[in-house]
């Protein structure tokens, strides 16, 4: 009998619904450990903040590392650094860690853009965000996805959905930089998209014994007339070898994934699952070719690289030329730099480059998502028409946009002011304080 209650007495306990056991609560809730992510939550935690930040895979850095991305820019512009602060300082140091070398910004204009991005070891640059974050208390919480978002009087109540648990988070301040503007979605803001999208790309490597540089010009014409064979019989697919077989034999990340969409989990899982079908159809070909024999795949990504999802519809929209005349708003409170870059399709990418002296910013106005309270976005889902999109999406202003964010979050929260409302002198001061730049 009293064996009985015991047990019906701990069935009741382990089946009772344990209200506030899942809870939490934050002065400001990151969303998304990307670039953008690392950034904000970096920053906000440098100033003192309580941060919690919310990844949903098990790894910083989103694109940087998941995408194999890992050349970061551009932080400087016609010789001159626009973008600086903790998460550039934690780049330089990785880069340090790793032997490496930052390039020469002096050259300015004379460099072509990519030789001044910062070549990074994404792996290193992941543990060291954590290190970082770790550090100024930034709490990390992976495998952890919000699935919905209620406003309360001082901030969000963020339930979300981690493995089986459903959490509540008492949050005042959210900045969603989930690159697909996917919280800001939860809580009613609008997005907008393009009807198709840029092509992603996958990247991986593969080992082989085929020595491109030294072929005949006959070898080489073998290799390529066997390509348009396999492309005829569908052994391989456009988008495989995207710029010639013979570049991809030299870097086998140069592939287009088309209709890359990463804007709901159903289209990711359809776009890696393309992404890494080429890759296998890419070994399987080189291994017919004199010399591929014995390919092995040596490395991939965890996924493929999404250009474009959604981005937010914000109080202002920054136009393609907002961005290439370099407009300055009263709440510009970041650079960006980098040429209009859109990929398409069939003719590949002609990046536009900016005039001389053109350095485009970032107003706040563009963070903060039309109709919201309490809630901010960073990183490549702001508010933005596609061609200026094109340049914002880099890392290097993903970080400076998530920085901000941090900076009108903590603002924000101290004053108990609306985001709209803010001192944006006292923002710009808490920038500057924490080693940023502002326009
Ligand atoms: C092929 C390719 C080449 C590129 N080349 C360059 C280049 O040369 N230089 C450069 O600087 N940039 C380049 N970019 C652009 C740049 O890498 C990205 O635009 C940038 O990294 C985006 O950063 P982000 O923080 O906004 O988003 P992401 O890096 O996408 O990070 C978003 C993070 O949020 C997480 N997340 C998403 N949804 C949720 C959710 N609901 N809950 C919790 N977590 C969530 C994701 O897992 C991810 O970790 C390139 C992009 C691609 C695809």
């Amino acid at each position: 009998m009293r064996k009985t209650f015991l047990f019906l007495l701990l069935s009741i306990f382990l089946f009772l619904p344990r209200a506030g056991a899942d809870e939490a609560s934050c002065e400001i809730l990151v969303v998304g450990g990307g670039s953008a992510g690392i950034s904000a939550a970096l920053f906000a935690g440098n100033a003192g903040a309580d941060v919690i930040l919310v990844e949903a895979t098990h790894v910083l850095g989103g694109n940087t590392t998941s995408g194999g991305v890992a050349f970061p820019g551009l932080f400087h512009a016609w010789g001159k650094q626009v973008i600086a602060g903790p998460t550039w300082d934690l780049i330089c140091e990785c880069v340090k860690l790793n032997d490496g070398t930052l390039p020469d910004f002096s050259r300015g204009g004379s460099a072509r853009h990519w030789e001044l991005q910062v070549k990074i070891n994404g792996p290193l640059f992941a543990l060291m965000a954590e290190e970082a974050l770790q550090k100024t208390g930034v709490k990390i919480r992976y495998y952890e996805a919000p699935s919905s978002l209620k406003k309360t009087a001082s901030g969000w109540d963020v339930t979300t959905a981690a493995m089986g648990e459903i959490r509540t988070i008492h949050a005042r301040r959210v900045i969603d930089c989930t690159g697909s503007a996917s919280v800001a979605s939860l809580a009613g803001a609008q997005r907008m998209r393009e009807e198709t999208t840029q092509p992603g790309t996958f990247n991986y490597r593969i080992r082989h014994e085929i020595p491109v540089q030294k072929l005949t010009p006959e070898q080489k014409a073998g290799i390529v007339k066997k390509y348009e064979a396999a492309l005829k019989d569908g052994t391989l697919q456009p988008g495989d070898a995207r710029w010639g077989i013979l570049a991809s034999l030299e870097d086998s990340s140069r592939n287009y994934v088309y209709g890359a969409d990463g804007s709901t989990a159903e289209k990711r899982t359809e776009t890696n699952l393309r992404g890494r079908q080429a890759a296998l159809r890419m070994l399987r070909f080189i291994r017919t070719l004199p010399g591929g024999e014995t390919a092995k795949l040596v490395e991939f990504s965890p996924e493929v690289g999404v250009r474009e999802t959604f981005r937010v519809v914000g109080d202002y929209v920054i136009t393609v030329d907002d961005y290439t005349s370099g407009k300055r708003w009263d709440d510009s409170l970041c650079f960006a730099f980098y040429p209009v870059d859109l990929h398409v399709n069939e003719t590949g990418v002609q990046p536009k480059q900016l005039e001389e002296g053109t350095v485009p910013t970032i107003p706040l106005r563009a963070q903060i998502p039309a109709g919201l309270d309490d809630l901010l976005v960073a990183g490549r889902c702001i508010s933005s028409d596609r061609l200026a999109n094109s340049g914002l999406r880099v890392q290097g202003a993903c970080i400076a946009s998530g920085q901000t964010a941090a900076a009108a979050a903590i603002v924000s929260v101290r004053t108990s002011k609306p985001l709209r409302e803010l001192d944006l002198t006292v923002v710009k001061k808490v920038l500057t304080d924490g080693g940023a730049i502002v326009p």
